[in-house]
């Protein structure tokens, strides 16, 4: 069980010389919200953050949830109104259509700076993370790893960030987790040991937590395995507004 406080500076990021056993970077995309908040006691059980994206409307409701999930330490994101790829379209007409009226929608309901995006079905370009730079510090995307479903994650070195690479890694590729991924506990295990045993960062996402996994979602059961294998190595779980 890993009950001691993150190891956070005063400005709330990661002390990363007091970081020895890697950091879990836990994602989840597509405003499921109502499958979020259930967990989050779980969370709390492990003292572990997480970073949540809202696609859609930002209702009254999403805006409240997401109030509830910050209250709780964890951060949040969005992921366009719609659901929409980048590249088919310049970036400037993807934030004003796409993004902005996300942005007005939260503030409209009291939920500001928010800081993080993660890219619809991980579709990105450098052209489009450094337009969006101006008002994101950090995004979430996928690999580049061409490899079967179900790869072992741990025999690919994209997915881990060194520490001392991480200020400047802004955008985080992530794997997947559910049975759309074929993600195995014993790979998703293997994993995490990999992060934890050289002391590197590693991000994954994926999307509703429900009482079994479906598609592109993932089992709460797996989400407890996970936090109880990172927090047994060592591991610091954090979110996005930890990262330096
Ligand atoms: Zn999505």
């Amino acid at each position: 069980m890993n009950k001691a406080p993150l190891p956070l500076l005063d400005n709330g990021k990661l002390d990363l010389a007091q970081v020895k056993n890697g950091i879990l970077l836990l994602t989840f995309d597509d405003g499921r919200f109502e499958t979020w908040l259930p967990q989050l006691e779980l969370f709390e059980k492990f003292n572990a953050r997480a970073t949540f994206f809202y696609d859609k409307e930002i209702t009254a409701e999403a805006a409240d949830s997401m109030k509830q999930l910050r209250s709780c330490g964890h951060s949040v994101g969005l992921h366009t109104i719609n659901h929409k790829d980048a590249l088919d379209i310049t970036p400037e007409a993807y934030y004003a259509q796409y993004i902005l009226p996300q942005v007005e929608q939260a503030e409209a309901h009291g939920v500001r700076d928010i800081s993080f995006f993660a890219y619809p079905n991980n579709r990105h370009s450098e052209e489009f993370d450094t337009f969006l730079s101006q008002y994101f510090s950090r995004f979430r995307a996928g690999t580049k790893i061409k490899a079967p479903k179900g790869y072992w994650i741990a025999d690919f070195e994209e997915p881990y960030v060194p520490l001392e690479e991480l200020a400047g890694h802004k955008v985080m590729g992530g794997c997947g987790i559910g049975p759309f991924y074929e993600t195995t506990q014993e790979n998703l295990d293997d994993a995490l040991e990999k992060a934890a045993f050289e002391n590197k960062a590693v991000t994954f996402f994926s999307h509703a937590i429900l009482s079994e996994a479906k598609t592109v979602h993932m089992a709460a059961a797996t989400l407890e395995a996970m936090l109880e294998k990172a927090a047994g190595s060592g591991m610091v779980i954090a979110g996005f507004n930890e990262l330096p």
